[in-house]
């Protein structure tokens, strides 16, 4: 978003993300012959500012309305009608991918698989090193990795930031979420439309990625567990978790189906629990730097963008 931001106003932009694609935590997986989100399930839209971008990605075909609600499992019924639950009908993933697709054309330069792992300021300049060995120089950085890991990356590179601010960056906190994606060979009996919500259990969530329309040649069900359960299980081995999410599931297939592989995905940072309070922080005493994401403002997809924005806005004003 900060970077379709910055391009639109005429700046030469680089993204540059480690991940095989730039999503981060709109993740989708191959499970077998099937596929499911990992990450974000799926966005609510709160405050006007995300109205029109998330209409401009419905009228593009990008995301459709899931659902307006989740049944906890109890009730067997229709979900209660809330708000409508945006999702992308090719995984969550693919809507990043739109984005980036988009930004490439706009001119911008997206380059994945390149893991940032120094910062430097050279003539006034910031300079990144990948692992790669790659070197990107800017006027302007933005950082918008979860917070930890941007401040691993400068404390890496020695880069002192005013006391006040690195406080106020440390004390942002993310909760884990550990993720079990698990393949059928039958469908779930899980209620309309395909997924149920309980906050408070251990499973607080479990999703039939073929009922959400984004896994047409298999069953592959999403499951993951509260902040508190998966803190509690963060390092368990793999084969004691799939056990355990796999009994859970048991509770909703119809027999004779059956498990046929699973695989977990550990987010260490996963939902952001305790948040700055603006919508990004411009470090001062450096030139140019600037923190944004989901715990900048407001959490979720939508607090990610809006940060997103926001601190590309600013960045345009900021002349070195
Ligand atoms: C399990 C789970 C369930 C969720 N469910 C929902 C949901 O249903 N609805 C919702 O709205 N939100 C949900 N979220 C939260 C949502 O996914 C995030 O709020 C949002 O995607 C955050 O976006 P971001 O751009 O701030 O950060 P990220 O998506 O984390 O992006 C950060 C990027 O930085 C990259 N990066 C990190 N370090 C480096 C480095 N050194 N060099 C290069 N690149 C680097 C990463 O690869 C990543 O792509 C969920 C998240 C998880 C994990």
């Amino acid at each position: 978003m900060a970077a379709a931001e910055l391009t639109s106003r005429g700046y030469h932009v680089t993204l540059v993300d480690k991940g095989r694609t730039a999503g981060g935590r709109l993740a989708t997986r191959h499970v077998g012959q099937g596929r499911a989100d990992s990450g974000a399930q799926f966005f609510t839209v709160r405050e006007p500012a995300f109205v029109a971008i998330a209409q401009r990605w419905l009228k593009n075909g990008w995301v459709h309305v899931w659902s307006h609600g989740w049944s906890d499992g109890s009730l067997g019924g229709a979900p209660p009608a809330g708000n409508p639950r945006y999702a992308s009908r090719d995984g969550m993933s693919t809507l990043a991918q739109h984005l980036g697709a988009e930004l490439e054309d706009a001119g911008a330069v997206l380059v994945t698989q390149q893991r940032i792992t120094a910062l430097r300021l050279v003539g006034g300049e910031w300079l990144a090193r990948t692992a790669g060995n790659e070197e990107y120089h800017a006027t302007k950085m933005l950082l918008t990795a979860p917070v930890p890991q941007s401040m691993a990356l400068l404390d890496a590179s020695a880069i002192q930031l005013a006391r006040s601010q690195r406080r106020a960056l440390v004390r942002i906190e993310y909760a884990p979420c550990l993720c079990a994606m698990l393949l059928l060979d039958s469908d779930t009996a899980l209620p309309h439309p395909g997924a149920i919500q309980r906050p408070d259990e251990p499973i607080s969530w479990i999703a039939d990625n073929r009922a959400k329309g984004i896994s047409a040649e298999a069953t592959v069900v999403t499951m993951h567990a509260s902040p508190t359960w998966s803190s509690a299980h963060f390092d368990d081995n793999e084969t004691t978790l799939l056990d355990f999410f796999s009994a859970e599931l048991g509770k909703w297939m119809r027999p004779p189906a059956h498990i046929v592989a699973g695989q977990m995905k550990r987010w260490r940072y996963a939902l952001p629990t305790q948040l700055h309070a603006e919508r990004f922080l411009q470090a001062t005493g450096v030139p140019s730097l600037y923190f944004a994401g989901d715990a900048f403002g407001a959490p979720r997809i939508e607090g990610a963008a809006l940060s997103g924005l926001a601190a590309a806005q600013a960045m345009t004003l900021d002349v070195p």
